[in-house]
């Protein structure tokens, strides 16, 4: 391309819009022009840009087998009604643009598309045999977010890969889920980034284990607590930890826990034949650790509360990773109502994390029936167990029950994590804390969408089951910002070079000079022919100001046909390191591939 017949337009001034560096570059570079709160046109020079990061994308996605397609951006209410989103999202959130057409139908701008391609799976999905099945697309999101800002970091309009998988069983989500995470570290290793990977929170998309792929960078919008052993890394939303201190009297704290009504605990210590206060300090117990490992987080179910089972298992892999536990168990703790069936059967619901050893699950199903043989006969001499309540800092370990309640020995105080907490895994590591702008997000869905649309399949058996869902999702637009904010000095964008718009600019200094313009021309052809992406600036400008230019722009390669062509020689000069150096004119093509 040449810069002449371009539309190329560079600015010396600071947008006044723009707060962060990669947005200053951006716009005065000539990628991006605003045209409304978080609208950007995406110039020529950025849409090479994104056309290669999407490039990038979907070379790995396809080959992990996932499949492209393109999906509608005007979606019907009804989709969105059937999975109960619609008014959090139009109203609570507000997130989604909602318009009503001329039949008075309601429809929304897709924000994110789990709701069309679980209509797909219901209508085309019938069997074991067509799972498992990725599918992605990668295409304009609509969403009206509180505060855009950052230009194409938070934009209104913005582009997104999303990829949904449909399985007929958690171990094949995990599988995909596993296969994603590994494809989105080579798509942000070879789009050039420095990035970590972080346990998130899955937020209003729902669902169970969640990871976020984060750009470190100062202009981040999101906080990441990590450890120097590199054990640790979460999004602070999600970050769990140890305070700095032991805090000595756990005890005033009780007082927030819910507890059956004192009939209820009288009743209850008489038939564990304990004291009352043991019943309320360890009645409503959450772990059990075994010599300080957490074996088992317990969640509580009042007694007259009627629980959907698929519903509990779901809470409780949810709260596995809140805790690090590896084995859940629930418990329904009584009331008067509930007071004979809990005596027939205490300890209603157990569940083990699958993707566990299977000699790791058999020890751990003995704790299991141990707890409820103990349990059953009322022999409360379990030891050094955890209490408190379903919140962070209401915890407990060293907890013993019986007759003689025990004094607890220690505070655990699990929290919500603030840097210079200890960390869970390791209380000598203290959380460290570091800005990372969200470029990625894979989760597990499980069967959130399809149980409440309805899209199901028939296993082998000829049983109908819910499609077991993931969704991963990459802000294309966004990363290429991200990529900016991350490699860029005083004089402009330095872009690295697979996801830059060009890879070379030849500059010709002075257009009026027949032997430089001859020499940049046939150069220019060379380099384009050898499959190196090359810009041509033959503009009627005084090479400063092209020099400049191609600086800002951020191009990793300049040629410049100066005066070393008298030797037959031409000037390179690299971008990123500003060195330069004389080669034969007849080398360019050959040192560049
Ligand atoms: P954020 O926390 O930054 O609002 P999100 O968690 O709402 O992002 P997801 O629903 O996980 O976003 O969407 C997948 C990806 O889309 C994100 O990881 C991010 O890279 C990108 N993305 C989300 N919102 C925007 C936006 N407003 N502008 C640009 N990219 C976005
Ligand atoms: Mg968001
Ligand atoms: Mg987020
Ligand atoms: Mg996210």
């Amino acid at each position: 391309m040449r810069l002449s017949q371009m539309l190329f337009v560079t600015l010396r001034e600071e947008p006044a819009e723009a707060e962060i560096p990669s947005h200053k570059l951006l716009v005065r570079a000539g990628y991006i022009r605003r045209i409304g709160s978080g609208i950007y046109a995406y110039l020529p020079l950025m849409w090479r840009v994104l056309q290669k990061i999407s490039q990038i994308v979907r070379e790995e996605m396809n080959a992990t087998g996932a499949q492209e397609c393109l999906l509608p951006q005007l979606q019907p209410s009804d989709l969105w009604r059937e999975s109960g989103r619609w008014d959090t999202y139009t109203k609570a959130e507000g997130i989604m643009f909602a318009l009503t057409d001329r039949q008075e139908r309601e429809l929304g701008l897709g924000p994110t598309h789990e709701e069309v391609i679980t209509t797909i799976a219901k209508e085309m999905i019938r069997s074991y045999r067509q799972l498992p099945l990725n599918l992605y697309q990668i295409q304009t999101k609509f969403r009206d977010e509180i505060r855009p800002r950052f230009g194409l970091m938070r934009g209104r309009e913005f582009i997104m890969k999303d990829a949904y998988s449909f399985s007929a069983d958690e171990e094949s989500l995990r599988a995909i889920y596993q296969d994603m995470d590994r494809a989105y570290c080579k798509i942000f290793r070879r789009c050039g980034l420095a990035f970590r990977a972080v346990e998130a929170d899955s937020g209003a998309i729902g669902g169970s284990a969640s990871q976020e792929f984060m750009v470190l960078a100062d202009a981040g919008e999101d906080e990441v607590l990590y450890t120097e052993d590199g054990k640790y890394s979460a999004n602070v939303e999600k970050a769990i930890s140890l305070p700095p201190e032991v805090e000595p009297s756990p005890f005033k704290k009780y007082e927030k826990l819910e507890t059956p009504g004192t009939e209820t605990i009288e009743k209850l210590a008489k038939f564990l034949k304990c004291s009352t206060t043991a019943v309320v300090k360890n009645v409503l117990y959450e772990a059990l650790y075994d010599n300080g490992t957490l074996v088992l987080a317990l969640v509580h179910i009042r007694g007259d509360q009627d629980v959907n089972e698929v519903k509990l298992q779901n809470e409780l892999v949810r709260l596995a990773p809140r805790y690090q536990a590896k084995t859940l168990l629930a418990l329904r703790v009584p009331d008067e109502s509930a007071q004979q069936k809990w005596a027939a059967k205490p300890l209603p619901l157990g569940y083990i994390a699958p993707d566990l050893p299977d000699d790791y699950i058999s020890s751990v199903k003995d704790v299991i029936s141990e707890f409820l043989r103990l349990a059953d006969k009322t022999v409360v001499d379990l030891k050094n167990f955890v209490t408190g309540a379903n919140e962070f800092g209401y915890h407990v370990v060293g907890a013993n029950w019986g007759k003689e309640f025990q004094l607890p020995e220690l505070m655990v105080d699990i929290r919500k994590a603030r840097p210079g907490d200890r960390a869970i895994h390791d209380p000598s590591q203290i959380l460290q804390s570091t800005r990372g702008i969200e470029v990625g997000h894979i989760f597990q869905l499980g069967t959130k969408y399809s149980q409440a649309m309805g899209a199901t399949y028939t296993n082998e058996q000829g049983e109908e089951l819910p499609l077991v869902m993931g969704c991963y999702g990459i802000g294309v637009s966004r990363l290429a910002q991200a990529a900016v904010e991350q490699s860029y000095d005083k004089d402009g964008i330095i872009w690295p070079v697979a996801i830059a718009p060009y890879h070379a600019i030849v500059v010709i200094p002075n257009i009026n000079d027949r032997e430089q313009v001859e020499v940049a021309e046939k150069l220019y052809n060379e380099l384009n022919l050898a499959g190196i992406e090359t810009l041509l600036d033959d503009r009627d400008e005084r090479a400063g100001v092209k020099f400049k230019d191609a600086d800002l722009i951020g191009i990793p390669y300049r040629i410049v046909t100066g005066r070393a062509i008298k030797q037959g020689k031409v000037e390179l000069v690299e971008r990123a390191n500003k060195q330069s150096q004389e080669i034969a004119i007849e080398e360019v093509v050959t040192n560049l591939r």
